[in-house]
């Protein structure tokens, strides 16, 4: 019977783990899901439990989002018709890969392309949608490579590219250069600047989005402090958006979900941008400490996260730390596992204390 189902199931998902999230555990310090250390005040918690208790639960929420978009648009000062909603981004980057599907003449396929290591759910997403994923890798610096890019457009000729800026689980910054060029040159590909990290550093694309019109940009709330929520979206030339608002699914983002996102936004978008600031100033002074640190190497970042380097790649050291600072309560993300990542964990930024206690368990876990 389950074999018989099996037998339906899309090509590529088949041999497709499913997402596995890091398991909501009791710790010391949670640094394993470039998440904001910090939640709510609790007066602003407070406030914001009365306003959703004005929610209407018996109706569908509002469909396009109007209020939300009006929040979202003010806030970052952009035409409300450039929006589209996504539960998360993550649901913004299969609907891309869903209507920019069709492929090429000569190909069997659509194809995207995206630098590699990188976002894992870009992959996932090719194997949800039918599109054949092209793995750019990046140098041994995680620079993204910009002449194998060049090559790369010239002989798959994606439909659509994802760029992560900065990047996820490097931290780094590639240059808007690159990306402005490959949208240039290649008119009839979408150019997509995925910037979930970006109110922690970094220069954002925002204001070239629709110049040219195949260049968008992507967002989430999640990085903010409200992962929680499940609110991404995207940023497009109007005529793109509407492209994409075709396929996304009715009702997706909750009557809660907008209201709470619409009321923060409205009323305390100030202690958003000041908790990330905070998060990237505690970003460098962890950066400084780590580089002190014998056989440790940290990748310079601009997201609310480090990449680090333990050992030797191959020598298995970063997942035996890795699994001693679990035993001591403070969790970091694994990627020591053979492939370029080899050799690496990665640590969330915390508040000062998390950041403290993860340091001196390293040096307890290194000696
Ligand atoms: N883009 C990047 C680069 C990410 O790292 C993440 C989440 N880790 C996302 C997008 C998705 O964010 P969300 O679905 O929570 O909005």
């Amino acid at each position: 019977m389950i074999e018989d189902l099996r037998k339906l199931v899309r090509p590529g998902l088949g041999s497709l783990a499913a997402y596995k999230a890091p398991p909501k555990v009791e710790a010391r310090a949670k640094l394993d899901s470039n998440e904001l250390p910090y939640s709510l005040p609790s007066e602003i918690a407070e406030a914001l439990g009365r306003e959703l208790g004005a929610v209407d639960l018996n109706r569908y929420p509002p469909a396009s989002c109007t209020e939300l978009r009006a929040a979202v648009a003010d806030d970052l000062g952009i035409d409300p018709a450039t929006l589209v909603f996504g539960n998360g981004s993550d649901e913004i980057i299969t609907l891309l890969l869903t209507v920019f599907w069709k492929p090429r003449p000569g190909q069997a396929a659509a194809k995207v392309l995206y630098p590699t290591p990188s976002f894992v759910y870009y992959r996932m997403a090719a194997a949800c949608t039918g599109v054949e994923p092209v793995e750019l890798p990046l140098t041994a610096e995680f620079e993204l490579d910009e002449e194998a890019l060049a090559a790369a457009m010239v002989e798959h000729r994606p439909n659509v590219v994802f760029f992560a800026r900065p990047n996820n689980p490097t931290g780094s910054l590639w240059s808007r250069s690159a990306i402005e060029r490959a949208a240039r040159n290649y008119p009839d590909t979408v150019v997509v600047a995925d910037e979930a990290y970006i109110d922690y550093g970094g220069d954002s694309m925002l204001s070239t989005v629709g110049e040219p019109p195949n260049l968008v940009v992507m967002r989430t709330l999640s990085k903010l402090g409200f992962a929680a929520l499940r609110i991404g979206f995207l940023v497009a030339h109007p005529d793109v958006a509407a492209m994409v608002e075709k396929a996304r699914p009715p009702y997706n983002i909750g009557a809660l979900n907008q209201r709470a996102a619409t009321w923060i936004l409205r009323n305390h978008a100030g202690t958003l941008h000041r908790r990330c600031a905070l998060v990237s100033e505690q970003r460098e002074k962890l950066y400084i400490s780590l580089s002190a640190i014998d056989g440790v190497h940290p990748i310079k970042s601009y997201a609310n996260l480090l990449l680090i380097r333990v050992g030797t790649p191959g020598d298995g050291r970063a997942h035996e730390v890795c699994l001693e600072l679990r035993r001591r309560g403070v969790l970091l993300r694994d990627f020591d596992k053979p492939g370029p990542l080899s050799g690496h964990l990665r640590v969330t930024v915390g508040t000062p204390e998390e950041n403290e206690l993860f340091l001196s368990e390293l040096k307890r876990a290194l000696a």
